[in-house]
């Protein structure tokens, strides 16, 4: 592939231009707006995208500004790339503009370079370099641009059900090399339960956590209890104290993504520890006993039964991520997530029937399915050939505990664009993307587009 190589390092200045056009319009989500279906600086730069396709050549089709796409090639088969144009906001502490796309020691700034539009930009110049190259390619190899991956990828789920085609193969550069060719089936659900039925002992408000997928740092309750109470010899990272005429007990954790949730600590799970200490009764001590009792501080779901192991992606990753109550309910979120060769079926219902024969409700309930290719299909090893010649790099494809956009269609994996060891500028203030690793992914995409197709 060394004259596509040579073709893509001569059109660095088309790519970076390229970049730049689509950083410059603003593209985080704003539903509705403008009358789009995710806001009219998405739509916008949708449709800057479709514009530069056309201006080299490509065939375009934008699909009710959900997603749009181009395609070159011929045939019945349809390889797939997939990149997203929506950005998330870009916060504070930038030393650049963030909607500028400055170009400074060979660097571009700007919300979106590395997450996605750089990857797009770069999968565009792959394909014109393979066009201009006069490579013919006997499937279509279609470049679809997503509009809605930062926030739940419903711009995906509206090309499925509109009869937007499958892919038979593809890829999305919308996570990091060398390949994620597993994900974990994340289930995020909230079950709650009565807790009318109190003692001289009683609940009167739970606060824990920020999020379903986030380990919580900091849990408290307010209790009330009798004039004799004594709080006890108290466990580390408890604390007790009185207000007014009642005890708050807080809880200290560690907050980590609950995607590895052994990393840090659950304050839910010591906060409901110490409560089960206490002698409450009725609903409230079935409550607090079952969440001591099943959850605790565990991080694999191991005495709800739902822990699961592979040596690929390891155990099941359990976090309780939230916990609240008025009083008269508790409710508690979760976020777990199974490993990459293992059945959802295998896990839910466990946990389900754990919780309704403690007499808890479910109130919400998601799954996203896991997602597996194996090192022995074609697709796996012809994205992993390409990797290891351009990078000289011979480490395995990885399983991940996160989800990426791959799992938003059929038949693709996250590749690229971050290599490792690569600074993590996703989402963060100053997001950059390296003019040369931009460069180098495109040879990396036309390379791997060539080899699916099966030039
Ligand atoms: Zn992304």
């Amino acid at each position: 592939m060394v004259k596509l190589d040579d073709k893509i390092e001569a059109m660095q200045d088309e790519l970076v231009s390229a970049v730049q056009r689509l950083v410059r319009i603003k593209s985080v989500e704003d539903i509705g707006g403008g009358g789009k279906p995710y806001g009219k600086g998405v739509a916008d730069c949708l449709a800057e995208a479709l514009k530069m396709c056309g201006e080299m050549g490509f065939p375009t089709v934008n699909m009710d500004d959900q997603c749009g796409w181009c395609e070159y090639g011929e045939g019945d088969e349809m390889i797939a790339v997939l990149g997203h144009l929506d950005v998330v906001p870009e916060g504070e502490g930038w030393n650049y503009p963030p909607y500028e796309a400055v170009v400074s020691d060979g660097r571009i700034y700007g919300r979106g370079t590395i997450d996605d539009k750089g990857p797009v930009a770069a999968s565009l110049i792959a394909l014109k370099a393979i066009k201009d190259s006069g490579i013919r390619l006997n499937k279509r190899v279609r470049i679809i641009f997503g509009c809605n991956e930062e926030t739940g990828a419903a711009d995906m789920k509206y090309y499925l059900a509109n009869g937007g085609e499958i892919p038979v193969m593809g890829f999305t550069p919308d996570g990091e090399y060398p390949l994620i060719n597993g994900e974990k089936g994340i289930i995020n659900e909230t079950y709650e339960k009565d807790i009318s039925d109190n003692g001289e002992y009683a609940i009167l408000h739970i606060d824990g956590g920020v999020a379903g997928n986030v380990t919580p740092r900091y849990a408290e309750a307010l209790i009330k209890a009798p004039k004799d109470f004594i709080p006890g010899n108290l466990p580390e990272k408890i604390t007790v104290s009185g207000k007014d005429g009642n005890w708050l007990i807080a809880a200290e954790g560690v907050a980590v993504h609950a995607q590895h949730p052994e990393k840090g600590e659950n304050a839910i799970g010591r906060l409901f520890l110490y409560l089960d200490t206490l002698p409450f009764e009725g609903s409230t001590k079935e409550a607090v006993s079952f969440i001591a009792g099943k959850i605790g501080m565990e991080t694999h779901g191991e005495r709800l039964g739902c822990d699961l192991y592979d040596e690929i992606s390891g155990h099941t990753s359990f976090n309780m991520g939230v916990c609240s109550s008025d009083g008269k309910a508790i409710s508690v979120k979760l976020n777990y997530r199974y490993p990459v060769t293992h059945e959802y079926e295998e896990c839910q219902p466990l946990v389900e029937k754990a919780f309704t024969g403690n007499g808890w409700e479910q109130k919400a309930h998601q799954h996203k399915p896991k997602l597996y290719i194996s090192e022995e299909e074609e697709l796996v090893k012809s994205l992993m050939r390409v990797y290891r010649e351009y990078t000289g790099d011979t480490s395995g494809p990885k399983s991940i505990g996160g989800g990426t956009y791959a799992k938003a269609i059929p038949n693709i994996l996250a590749y690229g664009p971050i290599f490792p060891g690569d600074e993590v500028v996703e989402h963060m203030p100053n997001e950059y993307v390296s003019i040369d690793r931009l460069v180098e992914n495109a040879k990396i995409i036309a390379a791997a587009i060539t080899e699916l197709v099966g030039v």
